[in-house]
């Protein structure tokens, strides 16, 4: 497992792949405690809430390599010059699209304080991003009528 968020006081980026250094958490930068929110179901890679911040609401995304996938296509483009027919490397680009999303794991998401938790088990309870969620998660304020058409 990996969790990867942001100091809460400082916003320094953090990656953490042991529980031993989620307990009595402190920030290297600003040297505030952190305090975290992991439970035994935790430890067995299963969690209903962030284990930063306690926040309920996280949502799963696929663990993509958006600077690979980007590459993959810029290739796929510049092949279609010199490949005939054009076409051919374009259709390849679109399979390992597909099938890395197929094989890629999801990961975890807080809403509350976009902290990432890789490597959990992630079950159907949990759904894609949703804008309004998010932004009831964070509190912000949502368009009059937004929560009643959606
Ligand atoms: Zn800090
Ligand atoms: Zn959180």
């Amino acid at each position: 497992m990996q969790i990867r968020f942001h100091c809460p006081h400082c916003d320094l980026p953090m990656r953490l792949s042991k529980w031993e250094s989620l307990e009595a958490l402190q920030c290297p930068h600003c040297e505030k405690s952190i305090p975290t929110e992991v439970d035994a179901a935790a430890k067995t890679l299963v969690i209903d809430h962030c284990v930063i911040c306690g926040g309920k609401e996280l949502f799963r995304q696929k663990l993509f390599n958006r600077n690979l996938g980007v590459g993959i296509v810029v290739l796929g483009i510049i092949a279609s010059f010199f490949v005939i027919p054009p076409v051919l490397p374009l259709v390849v680009v679109g399979l390992i699209d597909l099938i890395l999303f197929l094989v890629l794991p999801y990961m975890l998401v807080c809403y509350r304080c976009d902290a990432e938790h890789r490597g959990f088990k992630v079950g159907e309870t949990f759904k894609h991003f949703d804008h309004l969620r998010a932004a009831r998660a964070k509190q912000q304020p949502t368009y009059p009528g937004a929560e009643e058409n959606h």
